[in-house]
Parts: C-alpha cells; sequence; structure tokens
C-alpha cells in the first residue's frame, strides 16, 4: 500500500519551479512531487471559497497532443463523463478530439458546444430505447452493445448504424475496475456481431476496457489478442472487422511510481502489431482520466482535528470535501490522491474524513495518510490530480453543501 505523498509547504516558493506544460505531456516526475503548474500555483494564492477545483486547460491540452503523438492514426474519443466542463470539450474539439457519452445528456452537451454528431460515440452499453432513438436522430452513429437484447434496440431505433460489441475483460491492476458490469465473453460476441450483420447494422469490431487507472501496460494484451482471435474466426464468415476500441483506462499521476506513458503506448501498440500483423485495424480510444486528471487539483480546508480519546494515536481530520463532495473513488481507498500541506516538519498518522453527517464519508482510514504535526484548523490542503470524477460525482447538496465548484483557467 503506497502510503502519502505529503510534501512541504508551497507558499512561499518561486513559482518558476513550478511543473511545466510541455506542448506534449506534464512532467509527470514534477507532478508526482507536488508540483502544480504556475497558472494552477497563482489561482491557489487567491484563497477563494474552498472547496473547488481548478483546472489548467494548457495542460489536457498537451496530455491530448501526448496521446495523439503517441497513437498518431487512432480516433481518441473523449469520455466525457470523467470531467464534462465545457470549457474541456471546447479545447478537445478544437483540436481535433472525439467524444464518447454515456447519456443523452453528455450527447445535448457535446451538441450544445458544437461538436458534430459525427464525433460522438455512444459507449454505454446500457441504453433506454428511447435515449438510443434520440441520438440516432440527432445524427449519432456508433454505437456499443454486450447483449443480444441490446443490439435488437439499436437494430430497431438506430437502424443501420455502426456498433462495437464489447468483450469482458478482468480489470487485474485496475485501481478502479469496470468488469464484471460490462462486455460479454468471446463466444458471444461472436455470435452477436454476426447477428448484427443480419440485423442490417455495421459490426466496426470490439471495444473493451481494461479497468480504470490501470497502471499495468500489460493488461491491454489479453484482450488484443483475444480481439484478433475473433476477428480471425470471424473472416471465415465472411466479416471483416475493421475497427478496435481499445477504451480507458490509462493512468494518471497518483502515486509516484508509474512506468512513463511511452512504454504505455508502445506496449499496446507492440501488442497490436503482434496480434493483428498485416491485419492491423484501425485504433479507437476512449481516455477519460488521462486526458484531465492531472490537470486538476481540489483546495480544501480543514474544518477540524480531533482523537478519539486521550490515547488515540491517530489524529482524526477533517475536510470541507469528501466522499459526497466530489471524492467517491476513494471508496474502498481505491484511488489513493497525493495531499500537499502549508507545513514542513514532522508528521504524524491521521484518518481522513468529509465533512458530511453521514459516517460512509470517511475517505482514508486503512490506507496509512501522515500529515504535519503542526496542521491546523483552518488550513488549506490541496488534493493532486483531482481533475477526473470529482465534479461529475459531487452530490446535487447532500446535507446541503452545493456541487463542486470548478474553474477552468
Ligand atoms: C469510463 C469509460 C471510459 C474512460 O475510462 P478512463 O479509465 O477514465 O480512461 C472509456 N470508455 C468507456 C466505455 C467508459 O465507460
Amino acid at each position: 500500500m503506497p502510503t502519502s505523498f505529503i510534501k512541504p509547504a508551497f507558499e512561499n516558493e518561486d513559482v518558476s519551479k513550478s511543473a511545466s506544460v510541455s506542448p506534449l505531456g506534464t512532467d509527470w516526475l514534477k507532478m508526482a512531487s507536488g508540483s502544480l503548474t504556475t497558472k494552477l500555483e497563482r489561482f491557489l494564492a487567491d484563497r477563494l471559497d474552498t472547496p473547488f477545483l481548478a483546472i489548467d486547460l494548457e495542460v489536457v491540452r498537451s496530455q491530448f497532443l501526448l496521446l495523439q503523438r503517441e497513437f498518431p492514426n487512432a480516433a481518441i474519443h473523449y469520455a466525457v463523463k470523467a470531467n464534462p466542463a465545457r470549457e474541456i470539450i471546447q479545447v478537445l474539439a478544437a483540436l481535433g478530439s472525439r467524444f464518447d457519452i454515456a447519456s443523452r445528456y453528455e450527447l445535448d452537451l457535446c451538441l450544445s458546444l458544437g461538436v458534430p454528431a459525427a464525433w460522438i460515440s455512444f459507449g454505454n452499453t446500457v441504453k433506454k430505447s428511447v435515449d438510443i432513438a434520440y441520438a440516432f436522430a440527432c445524427g449519432v452513429r456508433i454505437f456499443s452493445f454486450d447483449s443480444e437484447a441490446e443490439l435488437e434496440k439499436l437494430a430497431r431505433h438506430a437502424p443501420g448504424s455502426s456498433v462495437q460489441c464489447r468483450l469482458l475483460s478482468q480489470g487485474n491492476s485496475a485501481d478502479w475496475p469496470l468488469s464484471r458490469k460490462f462486455g460479454c465473453d468471446v463466444k458471444m460476441a461472436f455470435d452477436l456481431l454476426l447477428k448484427s450483420r443480419a440485423l442490417g447494422l455495421n459490426p466496426l469490431g470490439v471495444t473493451f476496457h481494461v479497468g480504470s487507472q490501470q497502471t499495468d501496460p500489460l493488461e491491454w494484451v489479453e484482450p488484443v489478442r483475444q480481439a484478433s482471435e475473433l476477428y480471425r474466426q470471424l473472416r471465415h464468415h465472411h466479416l471483416e472487422l475493421e475497427w478496435i476500441n481499445i477504451g480507458g483506462g490509462l493512468p494518471a499521476t497518483y502515486q509516484a511510481n508509474l512506468q512513463p506513458f511511452s512504454s504505455y503506448a508502445q506496449t499496446i501498440q507492440q501488442a497490436l502489431q503482434e496480434s493483428f500483423g498485416s491485419t492491423l485495424p484501425q485504433l479507437m480510444i476512449e481516455p477519460g482520466r488521462f486526458l484531465v486528471a492531472d490537470a486538476g487539483v481540489i483546495q480544501t480546508e480543514v474544518i477540524l482535528i480531533a482523537q478519539k480519546s486521550y490515547q488515540d494515536e491517530k489524529r482524526w481530520v477533517y475536510l470541507d470535501i469528501g466522499k459526497f463532495g466530489g471524492l467517491a473513488e476513494t471508496m474502498d481507498e481505491c484511488i489513493k490522491y497525493r495531499l500537499r500541506t502549508p507545513h514542513a516538519g514532522l508528521t504524524g498518522p491521521v484518518i481522513l474524513a468529509g465533512p458530511t453527517c453521514d459516517s460512509a464519508d470517511v475517505l482514508y482510514e486503512k490506507t496509512s495518510y501522515d500529515l504535519p504535526l503542526h496542521l491546523a484548523i483552518g488550513d488549506r490542503i490541496e488534493i493532486l490530480s483531482a481533475g477526473a470524477y470529482t465534479s461529475s460525482y459531487a452530490s446535487v447538496g447532500f446535507n446541503g453543501f452545493p456541487p463542486l465548484q470548478t474553474y477552468c483557467l
């Protein structure tokens, strides 16, 4: 279990030491050591009301360009659910990104910002018929499915559309696995892809998701191999699949020990080459977290520091953001954010909790986090790499707390 990545005060630090945003990706090492971009540092210094999420759009941009460099021929569909801020969608659309939506509401959002429907895929395999019909009427022509019933809905409400069949995957090594709920096994995929053609749809290929915050690049190898085997079998039935969608899962810098991004790209490209050889299909990617997580920082305030008994060895530190205010991915302590506090010096173990009247609102109890002994009520703490799955997970008003405020810079 990784422990805390607490770094000492940055308040008086020269912002010129901030992490740089090169045109191609952020400096992962500097990010991991707690540096933020100059723009974010300046914004945090304004001490607006907490909690809030600040996003540096330059980082989103550079992450997109990095991905594009490593996967030059891929269609990149940003998974809007990771962070649906309008400014993020606009920045990505201007770079030529496409979009993957989970609902008609995300579709409306993208369309309202001028994204052409032809650039949008509906990747959720669980859709209401009326929403399929709505998306189809709006011009969406790429849909995912993982069951016969969903395929029949698509044939009926999105006739002639392009479809991709989601394969089950294990989600090993992922901090936020998406396994079991989605996908079907290869045997069923074989039948369903043939059936999709019989129903007048246009089968593009398979899609899979190796689990979100997937830290092991080798996890892409097996699903790619499975897909190639499936494509080979389908070729015998004169079904030529021209696309493969390798989903999301690319990681953000929550922990300092991530491999360089190029090794993810290389491993995946190599797996595609080795499995498909001369029959390499066109590539589609659906990154969410990778594009936006490292672009964001949450500033929060310490509301209370307390002990439960005189012998208590751990301090309870209560923040003004918790599981319901945007930190839902601390569920089961899955995502372990790095924290930055305004104090150097000795640290001691803490249990971190949110502000609501719900005992589930504890962020980290099993994972050991150490915070400075000098930490005081009213101090501000920064939650790093918090741009993904935070604002979009915040409750609308549990306990009366408003949803997480987002500022895009
Ligand atoms: C959530 C999701 C993604 C994005 O996953 P990340 O791990 O954030 O990259 C991509 N595709 C689909 C279908 C998803 O549901």
